[in-house]
């Protein structure tokens, strides 16, 4: 995709998200939208070394705020961050879905058309968020 194209791409999919598209915020947009799996804080500084831990931080708190990224909690033990599809407001059971952890090579996959069955529980248990994670090997990795 020529540049500008692929910038104004992700000029909407920050502003259908009520984010102001600072530098930063596309930079680091554009990164996940590159990757095939879930990232993590670390991952994020890695790529971008001369930006501040804080400012990227905040930056993928205020996607996670705002609904274009959601947080994975799997056996790492360091929350990982994926991109929401368009249509997913993080609800509860509507929009949780399967993340695969590989338990090789510690990535992270995230399944969004892979939902999940809504789990009855027991009276007065009101669910406010899930994650369903599945560990196991990757096919990068059986091979
Ligand atoms: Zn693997
Ligand atoms: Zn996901």
């Amino acid at each position: 995709m020529e540049s500008a194209t692929r910038n104004n791409a992700l000029v909407e999919k920050l502003e259908s998200r009520s984010i102001k598209p600072t530098a930063m915020r596309l930079l680091v947009l554009e990164y996940l939208v590159q990757k095939d799996e879930a990232v993590n804080l670390s991952d994020v500084e890695q790529h971008f070394k001369n930006s501040d831990r804080t400012t990227l931080y905040r930056t993928l708190k205020t996607f996670e705020d705002k609904g274009l990224v959601h947080e994975i909690h799997d056996l790492s033990g360091s929350a990982k961050y994926a991109l929401c599809a368009d249509d997913c407001s993080c609800a509860y059971p509507e929009d949780v879905h399967v993340h695969f952890y590989c338990n090789s090579c510690k990535k992270t996959y995230c399944f969004p058309d892979r939902s999940v069955p809504s789990i009855s529980l027991p009276d007065d248990y009101h669910p406010v968020s899930g994650d369903f994670v599945i560990n196991g090997v990757c096919p990068t990795c059986r091979n």
